[in-house]
């Protein structure tokens, strides 16, 4: 898989404190959020108690989590913009709608502008925050490519973070936009993505690998398929036809061997879990093309007849298959971008 170009070090610069601003106004159900406080690799407490060596102090301010509320929470959000929390890292939860298309009112916001009472769009803050964080991070689908939606016929004109602030962003730190997919987040990923660019921003690491989607390479190296219980069953042609069974679920609708997640490795809270080892089929939720190119869910992907048939005999074969399948599963629908027409299909209802 291709690499992402980055400076190759970052100088140690004895920063002593950062904050993490986490906008969860993004089109979101902060489900992110929620997922991450099962973190255990590490806890999100551990991090904001000082328990991990070498971190600086790190100070949190995500409202589904804050104390603050009001005024008292957003006076945060105002400080970074005057730089006077430097420095900062960026998290963006939802994916962001397109405020361009929208000709009354708004999609989404946070806060409200002193001078004129009027909602202050999340994009606004995405366009005030970005460019002076010194990391960016895109927690879940949503926010990395689109997600749910960012599906066809959808009227906001949703997109990534990615898509919206243009693939040549780079954060303060020089950095682009980190991405942390899944449909949600899987807690520790997230949470070891965050504490490595703290690492990096005091200096203690080297920078962040990122692959061409601007994944973290050590999660999303790897295939569903790679880490799955139940391979065993699918190198011996021996497939689930129904749910409950311990057998490979690639038949009734698993797309592991083309998606690129590392739950069937991880587990989902203290290594348990982790969709096919425990009987759910993969729907691609960490995926670029997620949902749209995994639709219907449920049915047998392409390549599944084949499977078993001739898994065995034509490794070679099916893998290349999976390649091409794979590189499908990792872009975008073009319909996701910042321009000022809507081009999902979207059709108004008519009574
Ligand atoms: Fe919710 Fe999933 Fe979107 Fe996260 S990625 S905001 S969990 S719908
Ligand atoms: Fe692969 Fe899915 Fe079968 Fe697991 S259940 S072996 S991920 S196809
Ligand atoms: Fe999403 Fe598939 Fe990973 Fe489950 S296994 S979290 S459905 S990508």
């Amino acid at each position: 898989m291709a690499t992402t170009s980055l400076p190759q070090s970052t100088p140690r610069n004895g920063v002593s404190e950062v904050h993490i601003l986490w906008i969860t106004a993004g089109l979101s159900c902060d489900g992110d959020t929620i997922s991450v406080t099962a973190a255990e690799q590490p806890g999100i407490e551990d991090v904001l108690l000082g328990a991990i060596p070498g971190l600086p102090k790190v100070y949190l301010h995500n409202p589904v989590l804050a104390m603050e509320v009001g005024d008292d929470f957003m006076k945060h959000f105002y400080q970074a913009e005057k730089e006077q929390l430097d420095p900062f890292v960026l998290v963006v939860e939802g994916s962001i709608p397109n405020e361009r298309v929208k000709k009354d009112g708004y999609w989404a916001a946070l806060g409200t502008d002193y001078n004129t009472g009027q909602p202050i769009t999340t994009c606004e803050w995405i366009d005030r925050l970005a460019p002076k964080a010194w990391g960016v991070i895109a927690c879940g689908t949503c926010a990395t490519y689109g997600g749910i939606h960012a599906m066809a016929g959808n009227p906001t004109g949703a997109m990534g973070l990615v898509d919206y602030l243009g693939k040549s962003f780079r954060s303060k730190g020089g950095l682009p936009v980190v991405n942390v997919p899944g449909c949600p987040v899987q807690p520790d990923n997230m949470m070891e993505t965050v504490l490595y660019l703290l690492y990096q921003a005091a200096g203690l690491s080297p920078v962040i690998p990122l692959d061409d989607q601007l994944r973290p390479t050590w999660l999303f190296g790897k295939t569903v398929h790679e880490g799955c219980d139940r391979a065993g069953y699918y190198e011996q042609g021996d497939f689930a036809h129904e749910y409950g069974s311990p057998k490979c679920l690639v038949k009734i609708g698993c797309w592991g061997p083309v998606v690129n997640c590392n739950v069937t490795k991880r587990g989902w809270m203290r290594g348990i879990g982790g969709c096919p080892n425990v009987g759910g089929i993969c729907i691609g939720c960490t995926m670029p093309g997620f949902p749209d190119k995994f639709m219907p869910f449920m049915d047998q992907p392409p390549g599944a007849t084949l499977s078993s048939t001739i898994a065995v005999s034509y490794g070679r074969a099916m893998r290349a298959l999976r390649s091409i399948t794979n590189n499908t599963a990792n872009k975008e629908p073009k319909w996701r971008h910042p321009g000022s027409k809507l081009t999902t299909g979207y059709q108004p209802a008519t009574y």
